[in-house]
């Protein structure tokens, strides 16, 4: 099977016009789902996306053949993608610079896309300073056994502790089994800071109510408990981004919601990539429009 050849351009609105082959071919087996209506989902939620997944080192989990097929997580690459897929330079441990991909355009996301990317992970700060978090995440990941309300529970309990330190949090469910309790940050404290934080609290919640969360990276002591994963705010760690899609059956997606949303969520997985008008919609909705801002840096613990 020959690939079309992709032709990328931006056009005077900014809008992409990124050609995609292979629009039929399908890559979700449940439900039927295809490249081409992945591409006009990202299409269609390029907008409300960019703001937070935008200018931030990314990964992208690609399956070109399909998610039931071999897939990988790729965070670096030649230049195959073309000059919309842009590349900032990260320092490495060993002293040297790595180049890292991001994206700040609806081409660049349809180009990855294109590639055969379904999801955009990113790291935790923005490329203008790349040792500055701009945003603490709890990754709430339940143990089997566990039912939806009471992950989303657990995400009431961190915003409100979080609260009284003076945090203020917003969720988003991520199109699988959990939820992310978010903290922007105003750049300012560094990798290592942010993590002893992230960690500290983690432990402290755990200890607090030890039959309910754990914070230890055993599998083995996480029966019954909802995991909270703190180690997505280290330097170099991804989650997963506002609106990505899901390599998971039917094409969930990652949605950002209110407080009040989740209260009365079924699902991690509610929506899914034929939602994107629904997700416009909700964006610029009063309640939505200021999800993900504010202006905070890391309170003592
Ligand atoms: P769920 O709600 O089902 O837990 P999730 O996106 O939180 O969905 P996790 O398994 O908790 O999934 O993964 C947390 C994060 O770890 C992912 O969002 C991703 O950024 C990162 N991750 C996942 N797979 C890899 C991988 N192969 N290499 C590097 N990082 C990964
Ligand atoms: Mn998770
Ligand atoms: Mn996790």
């Amino acid at each position: 099977e020959v690939e079309t050849p992709v032709t990328t351009a931006v056009g005077p609105g900014g809008t992409s016009s990124v050609k995609i082959s292979n629009r039929t071919r399908v890559i979700f087996p449940e439900g039927k789902l295809t490249k081409g209506e992945l591409a006009d989902y990202y299409e269609a939620v390029a907008d409300i996306m960019l703001p937070w997944a935008g200018s931030r080192p990314i990964s992208l989990v690609r399956c070109p053949q399909g998610r039931d097929k071999k897939c990988f997580f790729q965070k670096h690459d030649a230049g195959s993608f073309g000059d919309s897929v842009k590349q900032v330079g990260i320092l490495e441990k060993d002293g040297h610079e790595e180049p890292y991909l991001f994206i700040d355009t609806a081409a660049g996301l349809l180009t990855c896309v294109q590639m055969g990317t379904i999801e955009f992970h990113g790291w935790g700060a923005r490329i203008e300073d790349v040792e500055k978090p701009d945003r603490l995440v709890f990754d709430l990941d339940p143990d089997e056994g566990l039912e939806f309300k009471d992950v989303a529970s657990a995400a009431f309990h961190l915003r409100d502790v979080l609260g009284q330190m003076g945090l203020v949090t917003f969720p988003m469910v991520t199109g699988g089994k959990g939820v992310h309790v978010i903290a922007p940050l105003t750049p300012a404290a560094e990798w290592p800071q942010v993590k002893d934080f992230a960690h500290r609290f983690a432990m402290a919640l755990a200890q607090a109510d030890p039959d309910r969360f754990t914070a230890a990276l055993a599998k083995a002591k996480r029966t019954g408990k909802i995991f909270i994963d703190y180690l997505r705010n280290q330097r170099g760690a991804t989650a997963v981004m506002p609106y990505s899609a899901r390599s998971r059956p039917f094409a969930p997606i990652a949605v950002p919601l209110t407080w009040d949303e989740l209260r009365v969520l079924d699902s991690a997985a509610h929506w899914h990539i034929g939602d994107a008008a629904k997700m416009v919609k909700r964006a610029g909705s009063k309640n939505l429009a200021h999800w993900g801002r504010a202006d905070q840096i890391l309170p003592d613990l």
